[in-house]
């Protein structure tokens, strides 16, 4: 286990000098504080005996229900027996890799991908295959290759990681078209799908596609989260699997950690129960929404030539790629100089590349303070595009013969 790269940057980046434009961390303080204030109240006083009591590691049945009922929205039909309340979908992921990957075992992932997606895999001692990304999704060539590969050299392929909607790192969705290659090629290999979509509601622009779930046969792995639609202290995620799975997954979540948080669960009953949380979503929407037109209107007024960057329609971050020769990893001093932080890409990568990327959230700061970042930004590149054309690029460009080959597939 090694420490990411974003855990280490949040000392720094939370200085209220800085802009960050790093973390992923939701605005709770739009929510109604003080109506939830009285919400928690009345569990204490009314339901208290239940709430501050053991629960079960399947996580409370009416929850469930309602977690069904809200899954709706996306499309997503399913049984409350069907589906484990997690500690967010965190420890779905963690679960589900405890339950399914022995070390060495190949799970593919999408490049780049979620960073504490790669620490748990690796916690595991998965083989950590990554699949490209265009900006339509994974590339279906690259995936059927991997899981080629992966039969050809006897490894067997736990799992397809997969972040369809709004992908953390790189903001971009996986197209209709590209869902459904998705899906053929993992039934065609009998490889599980893991469908991460904690992002899916919160969209700006566009139409929702389908979920990966909803295309299945029992092969997909569903993972949700009311970490970015209401809040991530409440740790609420869940886990949608095919019975023999979920069974699995709810003795090794028992074994993790006995009973859920029966107090917390029981908050989110009542407030999914009186609340009008959908409208909180759509408040939510527009408040983000906001953000990533500043972000993205900034960034298309400043960046520097040779600069690309992602266009999300919804979630939280855009993928920028740095001009040839410029290292955002050894940029980032100069960046906290500048007062600015963000992600270098190499931490959402399992193996060395990401050198030229980097991660940029738009979801906290606001967007005055996302065009200043950028602003700022723009600095700091600029600077690294002088000291590149004075002493030559941080990354070298590769000379023929330098990268090994990739063998090819009979
Ligand atoms: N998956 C993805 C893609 C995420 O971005 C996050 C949080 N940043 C999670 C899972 C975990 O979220 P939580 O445990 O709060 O539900």
């Amino acid at each position: 286990m090694v420490a990411s790269e974003v855990r280490a940057l949040f000392a720094v980046a939370s200085r209220p000098e800085i802009v960050s434009l790093a973390g992923g961390m939701p605005n709770v303080a739009a929510l109604p504080l003080e109506q939830l204030g009285d919400l928690v109240k009345d569990v204490v006083s009314e339901e208290g005996a239940t709430a501050l009591q053991y629960g079960s590691a399947q996580g409370d049945p009416v929850l469930r229900e309602q977690i069904c009922e809200y899954m709706t929205l996306e499309g997503v039909r399913a049984s409350p027996d069907d589906l484990i309340v997690t500690v967010g979908s965190q420890q779905a992921l963690d679960l589900v890799t405890r339950v399914f990957v022995d070390p060495g075992d190949v799970v593919l992932t999408e490049a780049p991908t979620y960073v504490t997606a790669i620490n748990t895999f690796a916690a595991f001692q998965a083989d950590i295959r990554h699949v490209g990304m265009d900006d339509e999704g994974v590339v279906p060539e690259e995936l059927e290759e991997a899981l080629v590969r992966a039969e050809l050299d006897g490894r067997p392929v736990k799992f397809f990681y997969t972040i369809p909607n709004f992908q953390n790192p790189a903001g971009i969705t996986m197209s209709a078209e590209r869902r459904a290659r998705v899906m053929e090629a993992c039934e065609r290999h009998d490889v599980l799908v893991v469908e991460d979509n904690p992002y899916g509601l919160l969209r700006y622009d566009g139409e929702p596609e389908p979920t990966l779930y909803s295309q299945g046969s029992g092969n997909v792995i569903y993972l949700g989260s009311l970490s970015k639609t209401l809040s991530p202290g409440l740790r609420i995620g869940w886990a949608l699997a095919p019975a023999a799975v979920r069974a699995k997954l709810v003795l090794a979540a028992e074994s993790a950690m006995l009973s859920h948080s029966t107090f917390n669960q029981l908050v989110v009953r009542r407030y999914l129960n009186t609340f009008p949380w959908k409208e909180q979503i759509k408040a939510f929407n527009s408040m983000y929404g906001e953000r990533r037109d500043a972000m993205l209107g900034s960034l298309d007024a400043m960046m520097p030539a040779g600069c690309t960057w992602t266009r999300p329609e919804g979630g939280f971050f855009v993928w920028a790629t740095l001009p040839e020769g410029i290292d955002a990893k050894a940029m980032l001093p100069r960046a906290l100089n500048e007062r600015v932080a963000y992600v270098p890409g190499t931490g959402f990568y399992a193996d060395e590349r990401g050198r030229d990327s980097m991660r940029l959230s738009f979801c906290y700061p606001t967007p005055e303070q996302i065009r200043e970042g950028v602003r700022r930004l723009v600095a700091a590149i600029e600077g690294e595009i002088d000291l590149r054309d004075t002493f030559g690029p941080a990354i070298p460009t590769p000379t023929e013969g330098s990268q090994a080959p990739t063998p090819d597939l009979p």
